[in-house]
C-alpha cells in the first residue's frame, strides 16, 4: 500500500513529504493509521547526525493511532483498537530482559541501529529502494508498520494528540521519576531541564508525592509549565543562584532526587553538584554521545547512585496504558505539553521550532 510520509535523505536535508510504500505484513506485524505523532528532540537529532540513522529514513516515533491490519501470529491487538507506539519492542526473555533492563533487549537492540522494526528487513520502500524505520517506529507518516511488541492498546477515550506523547516524552520523564528513581512521598526532587520529559519528570515527582520539586530552567515560560504540573519552586540560573537555593530548600543538604533532564554538561554538572550525599541521580537529558564533559570528583562522592535511564524503565504493556488511565482521571497533564498542532507538509517549521527550542511539543495531526 502507499501512503504519505516525511523521508529525510541525509544528514542536515529538509524533510520532504513523498508517497512511500509498505511491504505486505509479516506474521508479527501491526499496520497502524497514524492519527497524531510528536516532534522529539530525538528526531531533530538524527536530521543533524548526531543520532546515527540509517539513510534513507522516515523519522517519528511518537505516535499513536488505529490498528488497521494484523500478522497471522498478532495476538496482542486487533483492527481497531487505538494504540500508542512504543520504540523499545523486547522479547520478554533473553538475556537483558530476563535481567529486568528490556531497554537492552537482544533480540531488538539491532532494530534502531540497522533502521528495521526488530526482524527482517524495512518494511517501507521508496521508489522499490529500502527506506528505514526510525526507532523501530516511523511515525511521521500516515501509516506505520510495527511489530506486536511495539503496538500498546491504550483506552479510546484518550485522544490521540494526547496519547502520542506517552510513546516517548512522558513515559521518559514520569518512568523516570516512578519506575526508575522510585522516588518517595516528602522527599525533595530536583529536576533540571523542564523540556518535554523533564516537565514529566517534575509531574512523575508531583505523583510519587514528593515535597518540595524544584525545576531549574533558563525560560520563564517553561518554569511556569512545570508550576502547573506540580514544580513547588522554581529557579532561573539566570537570576538565581541554584545550588545555594537548593541546599537552603533541603536542610542544606541537597536533593534526595535528582534529575538531569537539560541534555549539556553544565545541567549534569550542576544536578550532580546539588544531588544530596547519598541521593539517587538519574540523567535523562542526552546530548552529541561523542561529546567529554568533565565533572568535579568530589561531586560523584557520597554514596551517590548515578544512573542513565533512556525510557524510564519503561514496561510499555504496562505503562501505557496506566499512563492513559492517569490523564484521563485528570492527575497526569498532557494538554498543557502542547504548544502547536500542525499537518505533515508543516513538519519542517515544526523543526524549526524544536531547533530554536521554543516548543516543548509540536505534533502532527492526521485527519
Ligand atoms: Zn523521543
Ligand atoms: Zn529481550
Amino acid at each position: 500500500m502507499q501512503f504519505k510520509a516525511a523521508v529525510l535523505d541525509r544528514v542536515g536535508a529538509p524533510l520532504v513529504v513523498r508517497a512511500v510504500t509498505a511491504a505486505p505484513l509479516g506474521p508479527f506485524d501491526v499496520g497502524v493509521r497514524i492519527r497524531a505523532s510528536g516532534l522529539c528532540h530525538t528526531d531533530l537529532e538524527a536530521i543533524q547526525g548526531s543520532v546515527a540513522a540509517r539513510l534513507p529514513v522516515v523519522l517519528g516515533h511518537e505516535g499513536a493511532g488505529v490498528v488497521e491490519v494484523v500478522g497471522t501470529a498478532v495476538t496482542a491487538v486487533k483492527p481497531g483498537d487505538h494504540v500508542v507506539c512504543s520504540w523499545n519492542p523486547h522479547c520478554g526473555h533473553c538475556f537483558y530482559c530476563e535481567q529486568d533492563l528490556p531497554i537492552l533487549c537482544d533480540r531488538h537492540i539491532g532494530a534502531h541501529r540497522d533502521g528495521t522494526i526488530g526482524d527482517g528487513p524495512p518494511r517501507l520502500s521508496l521508489e522499490n529502494k529500502p527506506l528505514h524505520h526510525f526507532m523501530a517506529l516511523s511515525t511521521h507518516a500516515e501509516y506505520a508498520v510495527v511489530t506486536e511488541a511495539s503496538a500498546i492498546a491504550v483506552p479510546k477515550d484518550i485522544p490521540f494528540d494526547r496519547a502520542c506523547l506517552i510513546g516517548c516524552g512522558v513515559m521518559t520523564g514520569v518512568g523516570g521519576a516512578v519506575r526508575m528513581a522510585r522516588v518517595t512521598p516528602g522527599a525533595s526532587a530536583l529536576v533540571v531541564g523542564v523540556g518535554a520529559v523533564g516537565l514529566n519528570a517534575v509531574q512523575g515527582a508531583a505523583i510519587a508525592r514528593a515535597e518540595p520539586i524544584i525545576a531549574v530552567d533558563l525560560s520563564d515560560h517553561r518554569l511556569g509549565l512545570a508550576r502547573q504540573l506540580g514544580a513547588t519552586e522554581t529557579l532561573n540560573p539566570a537570576r538565581d543562584d541554584v545550588l545555594a537555593r537548593v541546599k537552603a530548600l533541603t536542610h542544606g543538604r541537597g536533593a534526595d532526587f535528582a534529575f538531569e533532564a537539560g541534555g549539556g554538561e553544565k545541567t549534569l554538572q550542576l544536578t550532580i553538584e546539588a544531588a544530596r550525599p547519598g541521593a539517587t541521580v538519574i540523567i535523562l537529558g542526552k546530548t552529541d554521545p561523542n561529546q567529554h564533559v568533565s565533572l568535579r570528583f568530589g561531586s560523584l562522592m557520597g554514596e551517590k547512585r548515578i544512573i542513565r535511564s533512556s525510557y524510564g524503565n519503561a514496561r510499555p504493556q504496562r505503562d501505557f496504558p496506566w499512563l492513559a488511565r492517569l490523564y484521563l482521571e485528570g492527575k497526569l497533564k498532557l494538554d498543557e505539553l502542547i504548544d502547536r498542532r500542525l499537518t505533515l507538509e508543516e513538519i519542517n517549521d515544526g523543526f524549526a521550532g524544536v531547533k530554536q527550542g521554543s516548543l516543548v511539543r509540536a505534533v502532527i495531526q492526521f485527519s
